[in-house]
């Protein structure tokens, strides 16, 4: 394979000289700060957080045995998205290549930034064929974007296929493992070392339970990690973010039971939906959310939503025509559904013809 990172970067970064704050600048064991501006009161929250997040990136160095300067650490892993569009991509003639059906926030930020999406369809049982989207790629193709397991499908990739892709492709291979917690894999991270092309992004807003704080990785060679860096906002973990996620850390345990309680829900909860007259299809998941397939998607979608119960309308989405994506709960929260659905069955206004 031929890949050369030096030639992917944006000609405008190779020489740029990224911000450089005071905390950058200095990092001994001083006792009087007086080079930030900042406010002498109200410790601790005063002080900028440290831009590197050094302590927090060591505990995360040891949950997922990678070193320090192979991690990067994000406001989300949606922040490590937009940044790899910054560092690769160049606005108005760059293209990426994604998966369709799949996360959206891919798109998004592609948008945002003038680069073109080339959509490779998955299979209709949702597997992804690398050779499908190696078709697509040219010369400015710069990014490859996989997400397994998919959102909203499911379904783990097959590890082979993104094997293929990272030997044959010249770009990046974006690999987002938000749900890998889910699943019965171990996912890319053990492939770091192998592929200098390989990004691996991880979160901590699904598994972890700890979405309204903003915590997102992506684990990389040192050189990408030190590209993302470069483009970051300096200060772009706030100080309670990476005090709180420190104390989280620290029960692993706790999130391990949290992962086999919601696989628990989520195999009771598919049973339960197979057995429903109106269901179609419920999709395999290595997710914590079902995909299901089932008659008259947007009168069941408004019937919950006027009872109070919001699930995703993936109906008009690619390959999930007639579907709706439904995340695992609480299991008084998925009782509450089940039931829901049920009334609405026997409703006669609702009643199949
Ligand atoms: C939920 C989700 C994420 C998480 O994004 P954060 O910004 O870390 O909250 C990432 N990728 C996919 C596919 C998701 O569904």
């Amino acid at each position: 394979m031929n890949f050369d990172l030096d030639k992917l970067i944006r000609p405008n970064l190779r020489n740029m000289i990224p911000y450089s704050s005071a905390r950058d600048e200095y990092s001994g064991n001083a006792s009087v700060f007086l080079d930030a501006n900042e406010s002498p009161f109200n410790e601790p929250y005063n002080r900028y957080p440290d831009p590197q997040q050094k302590i927090l990136k060591s505990k995360i160095s040891k949950l997922f045995s990678q070193p320090v300067e192979n991690i990067f650490l994000g406001n989300g892993s949606d922040e490590a998205i937009d940044l790899l569009f910054r560092v690769f991509c160049e606005p108005g003639r760059d293209n990426i290549l994604t998966m369709a059906p799949s996360y959206g926030m891919y798109e998004v930020s592609a948008n945002t930034q003038d680069v073109e999406v080339r959509k490779v369809l998955l299979e209709d049982d949702y597997t992804f064929r690398a050779e499908s989207m190696l078709k697509m790629s040219d010369e400015s193709s710069k990014l490859a974007f996989l997400c397994s397991p998919n959102n909203p499908t499911g379904n783990l990739l097959d590890i082979a296929e993104i094997i293929y892709l990272l030997g044959s492709f010249e770009g990046i291979v974006v690999v987002d493992e938000a749900y890998i917690d889910f699943a019965e894999s171990k996912g890319l991270l053990p492939y770091l070392q192998d592929f200098p092309n390989l990004v691996v992004l991880r979160t901590f807003s699904k598994a972890w339970g700890l979405a309204g704080i903003r915590l997102g990785m992506a684990f990389a060679s040192s050189r990408i990690i030190n590209l993302l860096a470069k483009v970051k906002y300096p200060y772009n973990l706030n100080i309670l973010t990476q005090e709180f996620a420190l104390k989280q850390l620290m029960e692993e345990e706790r999130k391990k039971e949290w992962v086999s309680e919601i696989l628990f829900q989520r195999a009771k909860m598919a049973e339960r939906l197979r057995k429903m007259k109106m269901v179609e299809k419920v999709h395999p998941s290595d997710a914590n959310f079902l995909l299901v397939k089932l008659d008259r998607p947007d009168e069941l979608y408004n019937y919950l939503k006027d009872k109070g119960i919001i699930i995703r309308d993936r109906s008009k989405v690619i390959k999930c025509e007639g579907s709706l994506r439904i995340t695992i709960g609480s299991k008084i929260e998925n009782k509450i559904l089940l039931r829901e659905m049920e009334d609405f069955m026997s409703n006669p206004k609702y009643a199949a013809e």
